[in-house]
């Protein structure tokens, strides 16, 4: 547990010593649960964002893109249903004062069961070395099956407690369960309240007659009322769908974990529209796509599991997360959800609008389902991030902080380093990045001794560096390094755009999704 949390410390440094993550409004000394990203941090955001805007619109002819705006009419959010019921509850513990959600709470008590099942699969392929059957032994192993029933029995319990918002019964399900607060170890808790998540603001000059509106908490509001805006003028057959990227805000009740659950955050949406009665086969092709784009990144298929829902959002009729390896344990990075009608019948209802499709194949109108796939930018950062940042035991018995992110996501694909300050090594590199600059985001290094450089590069997550020495003015070569293998090779001047090039392109990395 104390590893797991100095991990995640590191992680929290290393984004601010290299240029990644900082606190908002640091000099004020920062800002609950905002982040701004500098200057590597930035690219990388926006690299993912690309990775993800290409998978889904580019590479799906019958999918669009939009820009909605952050303010919306704010009858939009009565028919969402976030006005009514975008609660969390809430509950605090008299004697620290601090305030947790209700049903996290419960969640990480079953995290902690979860994680000795954990203990006695590990412990038992010890034992039993290769002959271990993984599978077996979790259907069969008396003390595993009785975890596995503890845990079931409480998020069950808890599910349908939350569904019949039987708020009283968590707060008994705590107590029952001896849940302490994690500052104070106490167990004197308050009763659990609802909280509405939306931040709220006003339009309009003066007092009397502004406008409440909320800042948007989801991006997919915005999709539904575009809905047939956008399918007339794209004159778009169903099934199709619509993406967007952008801004979210949520008045998080538990904001600790850096960038995983912050107030102001973004998303990557889209809903697919299909035929009512299609939607399960839908839910389960998104979710198998979704699992693919995650794997063409190459961090690691144990790192990924599913989560399916067993309390359902007022809107879905399936739902399931993909949840990822964090430092701090397996937590939703995206959601799938099968929507239903709900939204554009909801929509409908409230704006006394048709938001229908007509249908040439059925010659009839109908309100069409909708499945979702939502991930946050912030989240799939973190996951990219974390899971990146390595410290290696190199042969020579010393050690190398490198953060191997992804090729295709590194904020600079390559460093180019002249090996000593004159001779004319200076302006060849800077003749290679005046080459490369046009396709690449790479950058200029020559301070310290190469190795140092190289150490500088790895930790910043630099894929490729690329050194000009004496033997470059006499054959036109240079040596490319590897973040990854340290591997360095000779290669001609003229062939670094193409070996960069071969490594970091989107399409090589988004092929492997096939
Ligand atoms: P959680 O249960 O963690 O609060 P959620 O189920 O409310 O998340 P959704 O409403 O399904 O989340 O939002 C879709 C995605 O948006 C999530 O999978 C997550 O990646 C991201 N997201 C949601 N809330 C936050 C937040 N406060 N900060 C950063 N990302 C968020």
């Amino acid at each position: 547990m104390v590893n797991q949390e100095d991990i995640f410390k590191k992680v929290i440094s290393h984004a601010k010593e290299y240029g990644y993550v900082v606190q908002s409004s640091e000099i004020y000394d920062g800002l609950s649960a905002v982040y701004d990203y500098t200057q590597n941090g930035a690219e990388l955001k926006k690299n993912i964002k690309e990775y993800w805007w290409k998978a889904m619109v580019q590479m799906h002819e019958n999918i669009v893109g939009i820009d909605a705006a952050i303010f919306m009419h704010p009858t939009t959010w009565k028919a969402s249903g976030h006005v009514d019921a975008f609660n969390d509850p809430l509950i605090d513990n008299k004697d620290s004062k601090k305030r947790y959600r209700a049903d996290v709470l419960v969640e990480d008590y079953v995290a902690r069961i979860e994680a000795k099942i954990d203990k006695e699969v590990q412990k038992a392929s010890k034992r039993f070395g290769e002959t271990f059957d993984k599978n077996q032994f979790l259907k069969t192993n008396p003390r595993v099956l009785g975890y596995q029933e503890k845990a079931e029995s409480i998020l069950k319990r808890l599910g349908r407690s939350l569904e019949a918002e039987d708020l009283a019964d968590v707060k008994n399900l705590i107590e029952e369960l001896e849940i302490a607060c994690p500052v104070s170890g106490s167990k004197n808790w308050t009763d659990v309240k609802q909280f509405n998540l939306m931040f709220g603001t006003k339009l309009g000059a003066s007092a009397e007659n502004a406008t409440d509106l909320y800042l948007r908490p989801e991006t997919a509001q915005g999709i539904f009322v575009n809905f047939l805006n956008v399918q007339k003028s794209g004159r778009l057959k169903i099934p199709f769908g619509i993406a967007q990227i952008g801004k979210a805000f949520r008045n998080e009740i538990v904001a600790r974990q850096f960038i995983f659950r912050m107030r102001e955050f973004e998303q990557m949406e889209m809903q697919y529209f299909i035929k009512p009665g299609t939607q399960i086969e839908w839910y389960e092709k998104w979710k198998e796509l979704r699992m693919k784009w995650h794997l063409s990144l190459g961090m690691g298929e144990e790192n990924y599991r599913f989560h399916d829902h067993e309390k359902l959002a007022h809107y879905a009729d399936a739902a399931s997360d993909i949840e990822f390896r964090f430092p701090f344990g397996f937590k939703e990075l995206e959601g799938i959800h099968s929507r239903t009608d709900f939204d554009l019948a909801s929509h409908e209802k409230y704006s006394g609008k048709k938001l229908q499709y007509f249908d040439p194949e059925l010659n009839q109108n109908y309100v069409p389902y909708v499945v979702e796939t939502s991930i946050g930018v912030d989240r799939m950062f973190l996951a990219v991030f974390s899971n990146s940042l390595k410290e290696e035991e190199l042969e020579n018995g010393t050690t190398r902080i490198v953060l191997k992110i992804p090729a295709v996501l590194a904020p600079t694909k390559a460093a180019v380093l002249p090996l000593i300050k004159k001779d004319g090594l200076p302006e060849i590199a800077h003749k290679i990045i005046d080459d490369l600059k046009w396709d690449f985001n790479v950058i200029y290094d020559e301070k310290d001794a190469v190795g140092r450089r190289y150490r500088r590069q790895d930790a910043a997550g630099t894929p490729f560096c690329i050194t000009v020495d004496h033997q470059t003015l006499e054959d036109e070569t240079v040596t490319i390094r590897h973040r990854d293998s340290m591997e360095q090779m000779r290669i001609a001047v003229s062939a670094v755009n193409e070996t960069i090039a071969n490594e970091v392109a989107i399409k090589h990395w988004l092929k492997k999704m096939e």
